[in-house]
């Protein structure tokens, strides 16, 4: 039985290529891989990979991308995207570690849910074929969906797999892809994900914000996903939540050398102060965190700040704007 390792997002792309892997008797080991630049999924989408993999009976190792990552993404050979996406990078990436894993595990080949022309900058041919070399591929990477369209592999010449029964996908209409999974009686797949955060340009704007003041470790770009961010002064950060969820992030993801503030007996937002403890901070991040709160009206709002109460008036809105990154 051929073994193969198969990048998976939990699309509809991935478990198509899944699902003919199968048909041909492939035993699959699933990888999804986490950078710390995914969007936040919604409530019902949290554990998607993992329940899509259930669903086909697949095995599936979830792997975070830490800061090796990172500093691929500051310093990509292969350029950006429209955004800060330096998707032939993150691939090359991605598929070497894949490449690591298959070796590990002695498995014969990678499979991906790729199809060509879908995405402009990582899946045209020549990008594809460039990937797969650089990665240490050359022959090993099968994506199904579009294989007729591509050189044969080696599990294809060796027999393991019959290219036959493989497709000829390309372009970027589903119809093709949804056909497929009505086939294969596939009817619980996800909508087209938001995408990777890299492609947008507000949120490009607030990466590079953040690297250029030598923010880059991987809580400090998580949190870039959420809240109203400010740049103070001093030059340290200071990020509000927007709503319950954002609150509990922050929490969640604060340290001890960073401050937290909330109003105390009013609703509000949970402030996060970023790497500074500094009195003229606080005393700036509380006023912005009673500007957030439902009194903001008032003339002053109490704001806690660990044991301490601070009474403050809310920032005036034209000096809020000076401090805010996007
Ligand atoms: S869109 Fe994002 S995750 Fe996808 S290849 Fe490009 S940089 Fe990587």
């Amino acid at each position: 039985m051929p073994k193969a390792v198969v990048l998976f997002s939990g699309g509809l792309d991935s478990i198509l290529a899944c699902a003919l892997m199968q048909e041909q008797n492939v035993s699959l080991t699933a990888l999804h891989f986490l950078p710390p630049f995914h969007p936040l999924p919604k409530k019902d989408e949290r554990f998607l990979p993992r329940k899509m993999a259930h669903q086909l009976g697949i095995p599936l190792k979830i792997i975070p991308l830490r800061q090796e990552y990172i500093s691929l993404i500051k310093n990509p050979r292969y350029g950006y995207g429209a955004g800060m996406n330096p998707c032939i990078d993150c691939r090359i990436y991605i598929l070497t570690l894949a490449r690591n894993f298959m070796e590990r595990i002695g498995a014969d080949f990678v499979v991906t849910g790729e199809v060509l022309g879908e995405r402009p900058m990582s899946q045209h041919r020549q990008a594809m074929e460039l990937i797969e070399r650089k990665s240490g591929l050359t022959g090993r990477l099968l994506r199904p969906l579009s294989a007729k369209l591509l050189e044969p592999t080696w599990p294809e010449t060796q027999g393991l797999i019959n290219r036959e029964k493989l497709l000829a996908i390309q372009g970027r209409s589903r119809k093709p892809q949804m056909e497929l999974a009505a086939k294969f009686g596939i009817r619980e797949y996800p909508n087209p994900a938001g995408g990777c955060l890299l492609t947008d340009k507000i949120f490009a704007r607030r990466l590079r914000e953040a690297l250029a003041h030598g923010e880059e470790t991987v809580r400090e770009l998580k949190l870039l996903r959420i809240g109203r961010h400010f740049r103070l002064n001093s030059g340290r950060k200071v990020i509000v939540g927007r709503n319950e969820r954002e609150n509990r992030i922050i929490n969640n993801l604060s340290r001890p050398a960073d401050t937290i503030l909330e109003p105390v007996d009013i609703p509000g937002p949970t402030v996060l102060l970023l790497n500074s403890t500094s009195e003229e901070d606080t005393l700036t991040a509380a006023r912005i965190c009673a500007r957030y709160s439902d009194c903001k009206q008032m003339s002053e709002v109490k704001v806690g700040v660990r044991d301490k109460i601070f009474l403050v008036s809310p920032i005036e809105d034209d000096k809020i704007r000076n401090f805010r990154i996007d």
